[in-house]
């Protein structure tokens, strides 16, 4: 019956720093932002008690009458937003979704294409110590070395010579807009399922920023908790047609007991992302990532070797390129997490730096938009990171006794104390 402090200390005491380290940071991990107070109450609610396998109306448990009008909730508002026949909201993640879709269309041994890891691609969308690389048989494809941009005509020949059942499109670390509809023409020409993974920018098709792949793909997947801002979590949607294989692939296919605190937690960003506040949002997510793109190609940021991959961005992100400067992606995150900016390093198409290190960092901007950030607040963002990445004097002294970092420290924590994030959790009580 005590309280997490009287009860356990330890995690308290962690807890307590990391809410300090998200107040007084600058968070710009591309997949992550900052759930609304009302998703973390239902995600931290008595919910998480209640065993309900199954599906709404349908359950193998008794008292589920309630988690039934949330699960239903959460079903209708997201086939809603998104315009899809079908939804199952259950996955625990995006890569639970993942697992799930592919289970549901594929046999083991069936070829797949999907994006390189190393051109963007996520985990499982075929790399080898993943179950989609142990499970299936995976061809890869690729960025264009010139344009660094998806090559459809590779996708095109890749699809004539392997004939592969499910084609996945979709992407963690990359910049621009996927033709979907080239997508289907090449599926539909061999005969394959097209899956796309929208969990980066669901958020900015919900907001009808980016288009949908929903009309052409059999399967969409995403996750709830990057440019969404709900829980972590995952959400499969698909064609009538394939629903029923799709349900049974999760439950009982893949999980046991669903985690109905988390679904009424989508439940509530669902309602959310359907809002003008959350488009108004979305809209400055896109304006800061452009802000950042444009400030980082000024000439004397491309001096010192730094360069942005494709020119630019259409999405919530940039990628940093490194190839040509004397940091490393390592080195420049570690620049930036001294001065207070979170960020990961990423591997670039063609890298010539093992992964560990890399020639690249991933920026995105969903998470400082949702903390209130406008164009002037990412323009003195970007310009930080330009100052971060390119001083030579980075931890020297300057004239005035501290170091180059120092100050810069002091412009991120300006920044970070003009937009308070969650006041309410500093007051013990309310915890
Ligand atoms: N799909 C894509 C495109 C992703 O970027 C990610 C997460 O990084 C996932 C799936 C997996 O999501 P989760 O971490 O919730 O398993």
């Amino acid at each position: 019956t005590g309280s997490l402090a009287e009860t356990d200390s330890e995690v308290a005491g962690a807890l307590a720093r990391e809410l300090d380290r998200q107040q007084s940071t600058l968070e710009m991990i591309a997949s992550e932002n900052f759930a609304p107070a009302a998703v973390m109450e239902a995600q931290g609610s008595v919910l998480t008690n209640k065993y309900a396998e199954g599906y709404p109306g349908r359950r193998y448990y008794g008292g589920c009458e309630h988690v039934d009008v949330i699960e239903q909730l959460a079903i209708d508002r997201v086939k809603a937003l998104f315009g899809a026949e079908a939804a199952n909201v259950q996955p625990h993640s995006g890569a639970q979704a993942n697992a799930a879709a592919m289970f549901a269309l594929l046999d083991p041994g069936d070829t797949i294409l999907g994006l390189d890891l190393a051109h963007g691609g996520h985990l499982t969308h075929g790399m080898r110590l993943n179950f989609s690389g142990k499970l299936y048989n995976v061809v890869p494809y690729h960025v264009g070395e010139d344009n660094h941009r998806v090559d459809m005509a590779e996708v095109e020949a890749l699809a004539l010579e392997h004939r592969p059942r499910l084609i996945v499109a979709g992407w963690s670390a990359y910049s621009r807009q996927l033709d979907f509809a080239e997508f289907r023409r090449i599926a539909d020409l061999v005969g394959a399922y097209l899956m796309v993974d929208m969990a980066h920018f669901a958020g900015l098709v919900a907001a009808g920023l980016h288009p949908s792949p929903v009309p052409y793909a059999d399967v969409v997947t995403t996750t709830t908790h990057k440019t969404l801002g709900g829980p972590r979590g995952g959400v499969i949607l698909s064609r009538a047609e394939h629903a029923h294989k799709i349900n049974s692939a999760v439950f009982p296919g893949q999980q046991g007991g669903p985690l109905e605190h988390v679904i009424a937690a989508k439940a509530v960003a669902f309602k959310l992302a359907a809002s003008v506040e959350f488009r108004e949002r979305q809209e400055r997510t896109l304006e800061g990532a452009r802000i950042l793109a444009e400030r980082l190609l000024r000439s004397d940021v491309a001096d010192a070797g730094i360069s942005v991959v494709t020119g630019g961005t259409d999405v919530h992100l940039v990628l940093v390129d490194l190839r040509n400067s004397d940091l490393d992606g390592q080195q420049a995150e570690d620049r930036l997490h001294r001065i207070g900016i979170t960020v990961n390093r990423n591997a670039v198409p063609f890298d010539p730096r093992p992964p560990m290190v890399s020639s690249g960092l991933r920026i995105g901007t969903p998470a400082l938009a949702t903390r209130g950030f406008g164009a002037e607040e990412f323009t003195e963002v970007a310009d930080i990171i330009a100052r971060a990445l390119t001083s030579a004097a980075h931890d020297g002294d300057t004239h005035d006794g501290g170091t180059d970092a120092d100050d810069l420290r002091r412009r991120v924590t300006a920044l970070a104390e003009r937009f308070p994030l969650y006041p309410h959790l500093n007051d013990p009580a309310r915890q």
